[in-house]
């Protein structure tokens, strides 16, 4: 695996490329990211990986200055699967080397909504970041997880929107054996923390159980998973049943008439926030 620092190496790496698989990411990487990795193998050729920690989407109360940075490791994981050819890891002068910088700012219907309305300019962080790292990779394919459900839909649409030449691909949201998501950001819960972490997965499972044995409430279901995590300790940002085409609520005749639905949640255990979500 070749590393990368600059654009300039990365685009004399990619130079005659028309079939690259590209899989950015923030590093830390657990084994989620490494299963972006193989997805990105069988859609492409060769396969690029980024590691980036971007202070765009970081708001200023955020983690940006204590989120895990470690790149010797990542470096040697990658190296371990040899899925990735190319591995850019640019610092911040390389990404944003103005003192300001042009930003997509999303349509507010997608993207001030549930992780958009806590997290204000997380997306434009998140679009301005992707549309660079694909100009810069230019790939045939990228692979985001459905972990950051919202995310995989605004970058799909800003692709199009912008007719940008990549294909999204979407991968599962893996997870540990109790269930809980893996994330950059478990590691700072605390074993009790840890050990109540994958209650968020068991509540999305009720909702979609509720909603499958026909309870079309969508509200109730909201406010009693809503307070079934409060009661359990968690400080709720929000969580909710919405149409999976557009992330809007549904009507209780859609919810009847089968409309494709996913409940997402965002909840702070103790100082750390977890999001997950699911597809009923
Ligand atoms: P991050 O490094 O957290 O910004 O994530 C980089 C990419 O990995 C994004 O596309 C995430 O959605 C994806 N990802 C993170 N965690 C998981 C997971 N547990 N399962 C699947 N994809 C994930």
């Amino acid at each position: 695996m070749k590393v990368v620092h600059s654009i300039e190496e990365l685009r004399d790496q990619m130079r005659g490329q028309n079939r690259a698989a590209f899989v950015p990411t923030m590093g830390n990487l657990h084994e989620g990211h490494m299963a972006l990795m193989r997805l990105a193998r069988q859609h492409g050729d060769p396969v690029v990986a980024s590691i980036f920690v971007n202070r765009l989407q970081f708001g200023p109360n955020e983690d940006f200055d204590k989120y895990p940075r470690t790149l010797q490791d990542d470096i040697e994981k990658l190296q371990e699967r040899n899925d990735v050819y190319v591995l850019f890891a640019p610092n911040e002068k390389e990404m944003y080397p103005e003192p300001q910088n042009y930003r997509v700012n999303p349509p507010s219907d997608l993207g001030d909504i549930l992780e958009g309305e806590f997290r204000p300019g997380f997306f434009v962080g998140v679009t301005t970041v992707v549309l660079k790292l694909l100009s810069c990779v230019q790939p045939k394919v990228a692979v985001f997880g459905k972990k950051d459900y919202q995310q995989l839909m605004i970058v799909r649409s800003m692709c199009r929107q912008f007719a940008l030449p990549t294909e999204i691909i979407p991968h599962e949201t893996v997870r540990d054996d109790d269930g809980l998501a893996l994330s950059s950001r478990n590691r700072f819960l605390s074993p009790t923390e840890r050990a109540q972490a994958p209650h968020l997965y068991r509540l999305l499972n009720k909702v979609r159980d509720r909603v499958v044995a026909g309870d079309h409430d969508i509200a109730g279901i909201e406010r009693d998973s809503r307070n079934e995590l409060a009661a359990a300790g968690w400080k709720v940002d929000y969580l909710a049943l919405r149409r999976r085409r557009d992330l809007r609520e549904a009507t209780c005749e859609e919810v009847a008439a089968g409309e494709p639905l996913v409940v997402l949640a965002a909840a702070m255990l103790g100082t750390t926030r977890l999001i997950d979500n699911l597809e009923v």
